[in-house]
């Protein structure tokens, strides 16, 4: 899912695109990417961009008359831009077009779980409101860092990924910084020392910015289109079976719920394999049901008890937006749906584990 340096990638290249033009109107294919009722998404109209925010994954397109549009990309949602103004939404993916003067950003969700949502809300009190408490991992010293460690109670792969503690590092990030810290992402939060937390919080430090400084590149003047959790540069995360880059023995994973944790047991655990059953046991045990239980556990409060009038209007919104969309031409549904392709995929197969054994590797 896209995380802190993805998402930061994506706020530049809208706020060097958009700031300054108008948004037309908010189009929405499914009622329920939309959480709010009030204010109406009519107000938006005519309002101009005056600045593109990151609060946490999420991004906020702040707008004239204290307005400010949130959209959270979730796990498989993705911004596709369109030159064209009033483009249409692409039929399997597009769930929702923000049109400006003079082009169309398209919100696509490549998931049969409909996670991605778009806020509306008027004043800065309401956009705090949204996000959760975490703090910007960038922005803290160390001091800072090793009081949101000592929090709580965790393994430290939970604590990094959790939106409470840190905003904006996911899965994918965490494998790498807990890589590069050579930290295992087991480890307790309170039997951390000082010198694995001093690791932890230079490789949080360098890892998020070497990522957005690549990515950065790699979109140049173009728009973001291969928006993946899954990278070939990337040390350890997605690469279960494959040669760590710093030591060489093969990358591990353990898996728990939908996701799984790689790591290198060499850089690691001191040679100690992790995959066995107690430890994925122990991480799905350290979590909610997944990793996005913790994201969205707002927007999923208020999905269980939906109000009548938000979802009337909900309702409403969507299917106005229906009727008033132009169908779109083949060839800009394939073009966007082309730009898709490299989505990581949604879940990671299960495999066996092999009983509760603790092995020490060959290296060791
Ligand atoms: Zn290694």
């Amino acid at each position: 899912m896209p995380e802190l340096p993805d998402v930061e990638v994506y706020r530049e290249v809208l706020a060097r695109r958009l700031v300054g033009k108008a948004i037309t109107r908010l189009r929405v294919r499914t009622p329920f990417v939309l959480r709010t009722f009030d204010p109406p998404i009519s107000a938006l109209a005519g309002k101009k961009v005056t600045g593109v925010r990151r609060l946490g994954k999420r991004i906020v397109f702040v707008l004239e008359d204290d307005l400010f549009l949130v959209v959270h990309l979730m796990v498989a949602g993705r911004f596709k831009w369109n030159d064209k103004p009033d483009a249409g939404i692409p039929g399997k993916l597009g769930i929702a077009a923000f049109d400006f003067t003079g082009a169309t950003v398209i919100l696509t969700e490549a998931s049969m779980k409909k996670r991605a949502s778009i806020h509306l809300v008027r004043g800065e009190d309401a956009l705090v409101a949204l996000a959760a408490k975490g703090l910007e991992p960038l922005q803290i010293d160390r001091a800072t860092f090793a009081a949101v460690l000592a929090r709580e109670n965790h393994t430290i792969k939970r604590t990094l990924t959790d939106p409470r503690m840190f905003s904006g590092i996911g899965n994918a990030y965490s494998d790498e910084i807990l890589h590069r810290a050579k930290v295992s992402p087991v480890k307790w939060t309170s039997r951390l020392d000082e010198q694995e937390i001093d690791r932890l919080y230079q490789a949080t430090r360098t890892v998020l910015p070497e990522w957005t400084e690549r990515l950065r590149k790699e979109a140049g003047d173009g728009f973001p289109e291969k928006v993946t959790a899954f990278r070939s540069e990337m040390a350890v995360h997605g690469k279960y079976g494959q040669p760590c880059p710093v030591c060489g023995s093969k990358v591990q994973r353990i898996v728990h719920a939908e996701n799984e944790t790689n790591y290198c047991a060499v850089c690691q655990t001191e040679g100690k394999l992790l995959a066995d059953r107690a430890l994925s046991r122990l991480l799905r045990d350290d979590w909610p049901r997944s990793l996005d239980d913790l994201e969205d556990f707002k927007d999923a409060r208020m999905l269980r008890q939906p109000s009548e009038a938000r979802l009337t209007e909900a309702a409403k919104v969507a299917k106005q937006s229906l009727a008033n969309e132009k169908l779109p031409s083949e060839a800009a549904s394939e073009r966007l749906q082309s730009g898709y392709g490299s989505v990581a995929p949604s879940t990671v197969t299960k495999t066996k584990t092999t009983g509760t054994r603790t092995k020490k590797t060959k290296n060791v």
